[in-house]
């Protein structure tokens, strides 16, 4: 068995313009994220957009769910732009969709893109029709449309009609493979529609999202396989803190890997109080360190071990980190390319050097027994020798002098 040296190539996908963001056609893969305030609350929502555009979501989804949240998406957008954020806004409809863009003409203009699913569309004789009628308001707008499959809210009426033909031909698919079927069915046969309507297929991206791990894979390089639109990638229902991170990380990396996949969005269950940016930042993570985009300078700091009784370093580390990303949206205009640096913060002499003449610029802290000085690499040379109480303020003013030259 021979495994292939990285990614693969990635796969041709149409490209979309969402609000001037481009997804698919070979463009940089998406990073977007998702509110979870109330719309129709627009301090809140503008607060929380703008926190979400700030830490680096290239796209946000709000949720417009009735009529007071639709009537404020405008005010939202307007807001939006008046603090100089013009991050294109996605409306995520359910149900009444098809209503909410007929009654507000200013909330189907504002917004860069509606999201449908067309597991909740509508019902029975009701479902295509309202469909088609969102989709007429996409083609009326300009705007491109997410067809967001979720095996939570699957279309029941498909899902049946697929178990009876399986029943029918003898079973000789399990009911997870059938399920897997009715979830990749209902996105193409919903863009079928959409296409035959009349909208453009750089006007469509395609989402197909499970909470099962292998699920997901599965599912997604099948709707690659079938397809050429753009798609949207995400696990969803991922869970709380790191069990909802790893998931996302081994399934989305997965298929990144075999060149599928547009745009990303984490989803993760928030602590409560928690920050709702922590998605764009492990997506941005996940995207950065399996070497498709580069967002912020990579800051490696060893493990520690039983020769650091004490936690500057990891200190060190987290305040270089939290330093750079805090910075990145001034320095990345000022000084281009500086998102590729690589810092090491070292907690003693056994790998310390060695890292520190890795990276463009390292520091290696002395680890218990070692004299108290501590060596700071730059691009492979050492050129100074940090002592006393100061090391961190030092190393961080260094760190700042380097990036400015
Ligand atoms: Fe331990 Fe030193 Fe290795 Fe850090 S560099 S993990 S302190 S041995």
């Amino acid at each position: 068995m021979t495994h292939a040296a990285g990614p693969q190539p990635r796969r041709a996908s149409v490209a979309v313009d969402v609000g001037g963001v481009l997804v698919g056609g070979g463009a940089p893969v998406v990073v977007q994220s998702m509110t979870n305030t109330d719309t129709a609350d627009v301090d809140a929502t503008v607060a929380q957009v703008a926190a979400l555009a700030r830490s680096g979501s290239e796209i946000v989804r709000i949720t417009v769910d009735r009529d007071e949240s639709a009537a404020a998406v405008p005010r939202i957008r307007e807001r939006l732009e008046r603090l100089g954020l013009e991050v294109p806004l996605v409306g995520d409809f359910h149900y009444i969709g098809h209503k909410l863009l007929a009654d507000h003409p200013a909330c189907a203009e504002a917004l860069a893109k509606y999201r449908i699913n067309p597991g909740n569309v509508g019902f029975k004789d009701k479902k295509d029709r309202q469909f088609i009628a969102i989709i007429e308001t996409a083609i009326r707008y300009d705007k491109p449309v997410r067809i967001g499959v979720n095996w939570g809210s699957l279309d029941q009426a498909l899902l049946t009609r697929l178990m009876d033909d399986n029943q029918a031909k003898g079973s000789p698919l399990a009911a997870r493979e059938v399920t897997r079927e009715a979830i990749i069915q209902s996105a193409l046969l919903s863009a079928e529609l959409a296409e035959q309507t009349g909208l453009g297929r750089d006007r469509i991206i395609l989402s197909a999202k499970v909470s099962q791990v292998q699920d997901l894979i599965a599912v997604y390089l099948e709707l690659a396989r079938r397809s050429d639109h753009a798609l949207h990638l995400g696990l969803t229902e991922a869970g709380m803190g790191s069990k909802g991170i790893v998931a996302s990380s081994a399934a989305l990396s997965i298929i990144l890997q075999e060149g599928v996949g547009d745009t990303i969005r984490i989803s993760l269950t928030p602590e409560p109080g928690g920050d709702r940016t922590k998605e764009v930042i492990v997506a941005q993570e996940l995207l950065q360190v399996i070497g498709f985009r580069q967002f912020v300078p990579v800051v490696a700091a060893c493990p520690g071990c039983g020769r650091t009784t004490s936690t500057v370093f990891q200190e060190l580390a987290r305040t270089i980190e939290d330093d750079l990303r805090r910075n990145m949206p001034v320095w990345r205009d000022k000084y281009p390319g500086v998102e590729g640096l690589q810092v090491a913060v070292m907690g003693c002499i056994v790998n310390g050097p060695g890292e520190s003449k890795h990276a463009d610029i390292g520091i290696s802290l002395p680890g218990t027994g070692e004299s108290p000085a501590a060596p700071v690499f730059v691009d492979g040379r050492k050129v100074a020798t940090l002592r006393g109480t100061n090391i961190a303020a030092d190393f961080q003013d260094m760190v700042a002098d380097y990036i400015e030259q």
